[in-house]
């Protein structure tokens, strides 16, 4: 299983990059052992280590620490989703405990950004859910209704107001919510990676193979090494279907984003001189489509199946070209050559968008699935997920066990069919809004 991503990622070449990586070697002995140090995993050890101090912590990753989804995603903390959480007004109480989740997965980013003072690019602009359809004013509506039980601000707009505060006069239709947050996410995991407390050893470029348990450890073979341990927490989010970990609940889906260079004073004279913002599609497979604090444009439209997961040069350049062509139907008048990086990330999906948080054995516990919420939600599930672990009690856990729980996967090939048709589907929905 091909880990590692391409190293084309704006986010984390705008960042120095790290000294001193440990890379995992001989055989260690440990009380516990995280998998996968991206917002779960490095979340997870620093409560294991507030909660157990006097104990051995080994947090490993197959690449650099944070160099997976974590630092690849499009920098929304959002409190509110659309296309991963409301289905209908009739699932109010379902959609209630899920943006509760979020809100709490918000306390915690937070809690640890002013703990920390971490400078990650913190903007309280809310983001907008917006289409080109006119139709798409229903969904909307709908939305705004269940919003407005669930005391969320908001506000519905059309094509003016959203020309106005996006540059942009693609869209007719929007739904602007005030609670979510935009940020740089690599900026954000590398605060996580360089406060980690001491009594935590982190090895990189270490990828898991095979793991097994035996009576009261768990042995665990690397490339170059072995880890036996007496706890393990599985925090590989698109990559725990491939560790046989909830294989029956969660599958992978590849996704694919480019961002521009900083647009010059004219282009940004040009397009009105907006603030920062975030734009989510309201169908599901439409592009996210963000203006940065330093005036760059991220755009992700595409989500799919990949075998293996990371993607060709050739794959990526061909992907690239499709985001060219979504900033050019919101942006005309920018020239073609504005892209500078075009990268891939693995993201985890259940069937009902719903996430795992599981004692899957004795001293073996998973956390993952959060599709695009896992900025949040994957810091608090760490957060979480250690305190369960560790034998303690939190009103966090309560909530989130509260939630509904992921709905069982048919297995291949019928898996694998299903979620390519339901992709295409949803592409052909979508078309207009790419
Ligand atoms: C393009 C894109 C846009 C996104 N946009 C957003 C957004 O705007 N907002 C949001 O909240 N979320 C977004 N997401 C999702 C978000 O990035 C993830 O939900 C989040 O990063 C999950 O964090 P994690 O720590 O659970 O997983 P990851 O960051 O994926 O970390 C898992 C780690 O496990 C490691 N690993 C895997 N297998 C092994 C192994 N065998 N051995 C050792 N280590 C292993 C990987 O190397 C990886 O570093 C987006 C994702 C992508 C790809």
């Amino acid at each position: 299983m091909q880990v590692t991503n391409d190293n084309s990622c704006s986010w984390i070449n705008d960042l120095d990059p790290r000294t001193n990586i440990k890379t995992l070697s001989n055989k260690k002995e440990t009380e516990w052992l995280i998998i996968g140090a991206g917002f779960t995993g490095l979340s997870a050890a620093r409560k294991l280590s507030q909660l157990n101090p006097e104990q051995k912590i080994i947090l490993v990753d197959a690449q650099l620490a944070g160099e997976g989804a974590s630092s690849r995603n499009s920098g929304y903390l959002v409190d509110t989703t659309l296309n991963d959480g409301f289905t209908s007004n009739k699932e109010l109480e379902n959609y209630k405990k899920k943006t509760e989740i979020y809100k709490l997965g918000i306390n915690s980013v937070k809690k640890f950004v002013k703990e920390y003072q971490v400078d990650c690019d913190w903007n309280e602009s809310g983001k907008y859910f917006a289409s080109s359809k006119k139709e798409d004013e229903k969904i909307l509506t709908d939305f705004s209704e269940t919003l407005l039980k669930l005391g969320y601000e908001h506000n519905l707009l059309f094509k003016t107001d959203l020309t106005k505060k996006l540059g942009t006069s693609f869209y007719n239709v929007g739904l602007y919510t005030k609670g979510g947050f935009l940020l740089h996410p690599a900026k954000l995991i590398r605060a996580m990676i360089d406060t980690l407390p001491n009594n935590i050893e982190l090895y990189e470029n270490s990828s898991l193979l095979e793991w097994t348990k035996n009576r009261d450890s768990i042995i665990c073979n690397f490339k170059n090494g072995q880890v036996v341990t007496k706890k393990i927490i599985f925090a590989t989010n698109g990559f725990l279907k491939s560790l046989g970990i909830k294989s029956n609940y969660n599958f992978p889906l590849t996704l694919t984003a480019s961002m521009t260079r900083p647009l010059n004073d004219e282009e940004f004279k040009f397009i009105g001189e907006p603030k920062e913002w975030g734009v989510l599609p309201v169908r599901p497979m439409g592009a996210t489509i963000r203006m940065t604090k330093n005036r760059r444009i991220l755009i992700r439209n595409t989500a799919e199946f990949c075998s293996p997961f990371k993607m060709s040069q050739s794959i990526l350049k061909k992907r690239s070209i499709k985001q060219k062509i979504g900033i050019k139907k919101r942006f005309p008048n920018l020239p073609d050559n504005i892209i500078q990086s075009t990268w891939s990330g693995i993201v985890s999906r259940s069937r009902n968008s719903s996430q795992i948080f599981e004692k899957i054995d004795q001293n073996i516990f998973a956390v993952g699935c959060y599709n695009g919420s896992g900025i949040g939600v994957g810091t608090l599930f760490g957060e979480q997920i250690a305190i369960k672990a560790s034998n303690e009690y939190s009103k966090e856990i309560e909530t989130i066990e509260s939630r509904t729980k992921p709905n069982w996967l048919p297995p291949n090939p019928f898996l694998n069919m299903g979620i390519k048709v339901r992709l295409f589907y949803e592409r052909i929905r979508a078309k207009s809004e790419v």
